[in-house]
């Protein structure tokens, strides 16, 4: 089990989904983060029911942050939040989480499709990345932790198995998905960019794919449930070093081919 009492983490789309299951088990985990935000897009709406629930019950280190990631303005305004509640120690980790997926075939596909999903799979993360950079330094600057982890300074982009272009041609079959497998090869790309660029800062930066997992993304027939793919990623993260930097690796913490 991952200590991550002393850190500070920060989810986008906590409210539902394995976004919601991480802020829990980070709340729930014998040695809690100090501070835990959960990012939200509608915190006074129905679907952020679960977490308002949460925040009652865990309400000295459970933030709800407003927050779309496809708009700047929203980002900006949560850095500034996150910011005024860390006292001067950095944020820790940044799970870059929140994302959508459309079914769509070829034929199926128009322009606004490929082009909503890239805004919000990958222009998101990329905005949350540079947005929050300062804390993230701040926390890298402020460790005694030796070395790259994740209780010290690190992204994680939640990616996906089909975003791998070698795996194309097993499982293409089964989810052709354009929009969503294409943004999220694209967002490979920006965790291995974002990798080389924070070497220097001792900032680590990876993807996860946390297995096919029962939300209402993955659907009713996938085979994980949150709790147990949560689990999973949760082990992997808190065995990452700079030895991991920009690998895509996969709940049990084998790695995806690009
Ligand atoms: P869900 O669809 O269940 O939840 C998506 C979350 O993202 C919701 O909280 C949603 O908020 C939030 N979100 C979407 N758009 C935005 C936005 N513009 N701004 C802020 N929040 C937003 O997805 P999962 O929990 O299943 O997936 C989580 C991550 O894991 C995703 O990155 C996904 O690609 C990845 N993944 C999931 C797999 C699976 O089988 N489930 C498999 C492989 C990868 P709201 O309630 O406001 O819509």
């Amino acid at each position: 089990m991952a200590a991550w009492k002393g850190s500070s983490v920060l989810i986008t789309g906590g409210n539902r989904g394995l976004g919601l299951e991480m802020v829990r088990q980070f709340l729930e985990s014998p040695n809690p983060p100090d501070q835990v935000f959960a990012g939200c897009r509608d915190p006074e709406g129905p679907r952020a029911k679960c977490l308002k629930d949460l925040s009652e019950k865990h309400s000295e280190r459970l933030f709800i942050v407003q927050l779309d990631i496809t708009d700047p303005v929203s980002i900006k305004e949560a850095a500034k939040q996150v910011e005024s509640k860390l006292n001067n120690r950095g944020l820790n980790l940044l799970i870059n989480n929140a994302a959508i997926n459309l079914h769509r075939t070829l034929d199926e596909t128009d322009s606004d499709d490929m082009m909503r999903c890239y805004k919000t799979n990958v222009v998101g993360p990329m905005l949350m990345a540079k947005e929050f950079l300062p804390c993230l330094k701040m926390a890298a600057q402020s460790s005694d932790l030796q070395g790259m982890c994740c209780r010290k300074a690190a992204v994680i982009n939640l990616s996906t198995l089909v975003a791998s272009i070698e795996k194309c041609p097993e499982t293409f079959g089964m989810a052709p998905m354009y929009p969503y497998r294409t943004s999220k090869a694209a967002l490979n790309m920006l965790t291995q960019c974002l990798s080389e660029d924070f070497r220097k800062e001792e900032i680590l930066c990876n993807a996860i794919h946390p297995g096919w997992v029962k939300t209402d993304m993955g659907g009713k027939e996938a085979p994980l449930d949150v709790v147990d793919s949560v689990g999973g990623v949760f082990q992997v993260l808190s065995a990452l070093t700079e030895k991991n930097a920009g690998q895509c690796l996969d709940w049990e913490g084998k790695i995806i081919p690009w």
